[in-house]
């Protein structure tokens, strides 16, 4: 297994200064503290169905460390593969619970396109991000409850 330098780029500050690459569940890759697989992996039934704003049965919002620590040790397309997942998630909730959504996916995932050389794709996410906002709060018309 390849160990990953962290690059000087996330704005963590570990408070533990020389760790080791951070540990992360064997199944669903969440930034873990211990141990080999999360307590929601250990547990899990296994036809667990992730409700509205999750992934893997974590809110979207739990996974925020888990990208930081990706992009800190330069594994992008991990990082890249689960901004997606994250930024549905974000989105879903946003049309169906009417939160707003959390445009950092959308801004992490449009850096990490434009890393890429990819400025078209980095629009096509401002705009997502523009159109999920304002389905958050299209609160009357045409979804009806
Ligand atoms: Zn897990």
């Amino acid at each position: 297994m390849a160990i990953h330098r962290s690059l000087p780029l996330g704005n963590e500050r570990t408070q533990y200064g020389r760790a080791p690459a951070s540990r992360r569940c064997r199944q669903c890759g969440i930034v873990i503290g211990f141990g080999e697989r999360c307590d929601f992996c250990l547990e899990r039934a296994s036809d667990h169905e992730d409700a509205v704003g999750e992934h893997r049965g974590r809110h979207h919002t739990e996974w925020i460390p888990t990208v930081e620590a990706l992009i800190g040790e330069g594994d992008l397309d991990a990082a890249e593969f689960l901004l997606w997942r994250l930024v549905e998630a974000t989105e879903q909730e946003a049309l169906t619970q009417h939160v707003p959504p959390l445009e950092q996916h959308f801004r992490r995932l449009g850096w990490i396109a434009r890393q890429r050389g990819d400025e078209m794709l980095a629009t096509q996410l401002r705009k997502r991000s523009a159109a999920s906002k304002a389905s958050a709060t299209r609160t009357s018309g045409a979804d009806a409850r």
